[in-house]
């Protein structure tokens, strides 16, 4: 019961959620007696593949026809090396592309899916894959009857530091389906401003209705900018319009855990604390003392954000100067 992770790559790099689930699926591998091995897609180097084993993977198949940051290709490449290597479980460290890409490998190949996975055990020669359920207030366990697809949420898993030990790296040509084709990838990059990854930002700010208009946003920026983060958004504010789909933290939108996360005229309903509980540090300016916010809040600061934040940015700014 060998476990295959996708490790996806970029510039030369790996995602630190890929190398999260590597270790994750090399630590599980160890307790089942079997092996961690990855999947690559593309152009990706031989110490750049082998430079997984320092994660615990002994091997790294290699796809090198089949382009990187596309869900179908990766999904033919998973399941031929699955049938082919008899893989029972395969693993990805969260993300929208490694939720699309789990999705539709258990459909290829009719095994079980969990996503939004928090936890992973072995026993019995088996694993069992934890989710947090009704607004994560209860904890749901799934088992496999053949095999299974565990897709994380995005950073359950840590990324240890690598180790000296290198991966076998196996070349392998797997014909494509005519359909993962069809779709070919423009151009790859990092988007700015609004558009940043807000799932590997380190620091998010985050506003909410409390900013009073879609300009209020511009205070969050100065701040994110200052300290070297992006801004997030409650559900609230993208559904008026003052900041794009992409930044929305909660049920309805992404997951984050950033190491601080610094929320500003935000209530703190539950739909929007699921996204967003995992934080290393919370932070919450609000002007009302009694705002559910401050309840799961490390630091509170009950005052006007108009105020606070042109504040907190400049003393961000001479901190750093
Ligand atoms: C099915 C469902 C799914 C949902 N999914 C999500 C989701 O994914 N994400 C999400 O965020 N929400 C979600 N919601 C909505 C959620 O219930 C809340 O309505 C929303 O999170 C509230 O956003 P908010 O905190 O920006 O606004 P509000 O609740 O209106 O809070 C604004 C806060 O700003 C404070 N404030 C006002 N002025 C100032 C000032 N000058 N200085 C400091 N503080 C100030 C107020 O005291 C208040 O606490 C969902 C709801 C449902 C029903």
């Amino acid at each position: 019961m060998n476990i295959l992770v996708y490790a996806l790559h970029y510039e030369g790099a790996f995602n630190k959620n890929s190398l999260g689930a590597v270790a994750e699926a090399a630590r599980l591998a160890g307790e089942l007696g079997s092996e961690a091995h990855a999947v690559v897609i593309g152009d990706c180097p031989d110490d750049l593949a082998a430079s997984l084993g320092g994660y615990g993977a002994s091997k790294v198949f290699r796809a090198k026809d089949a382009p990187e940051g596309l869900a179908q290709p990766v999904i033919d490449v998973m399941a031929s090396v699955m049938d082919e290597g008899g893989h029972g479980y395969a693993l990805f460290g969260g993300g929208l592309l490694g939720f699309e890409i789990g999705a539709g490998l258990a459909a290829r190949l009719n095994a079980g899916v969990t996503m939004e996975v928090t936890s992973v055990s072995a026993a019995d020669g088996k694993l069992t894959a934890e989710r947090p359920i009704h607004g994560d207030s209860s904890i749901s366990t799934s088992q496999y009857k053949d095999r299974g697809i565990i897709i994380a949420r995005l950073n359950a898993f840590d990324v240890p530091v690598a180790g000296e030990d290198t991966a076998t790296v196996e070349d392998v040509s797997v014909q494509l389906s005519p359909w993962s084709t069809q779709a070919t990838m423009v151009t790859r990059g990092e988007a700015r401003g609004a558009e940043v990854d807000i799932e590997g930002a380190d620091v998010l700010v985050a506003g909410g209705r409390g900013l009073g208009k879609a300009e209020g946003f511009e205070l969050c920026e100065a701040l994110a900018e200052a300290l070297g983060g992006a801004v997030a958004a409650t559900r609230a504010v993208v559904d008026a319009g003052w900041y794009p789909y992409s930044t929305q933290i909660g049920q309805t939108g992404k997951t984050v855990a950033p190491k601080l996360y610094l929320a500003a005229g935000i209530s703190g309903a539950i739909q929007h604390k699921v996204g967003m509980q995992a934080s290393e540090h919370i932070v919450a300016i609000n002007k009302d003392q009694n705002a559910p916010i401050f309840e799961y809040s490390d630091l509170g600061i009950v005052g006007d954000l108009n105020k606070i934040l042109p504040k907190l940015t400049e003393a961000v700014k001479a901190k750093k100067a």
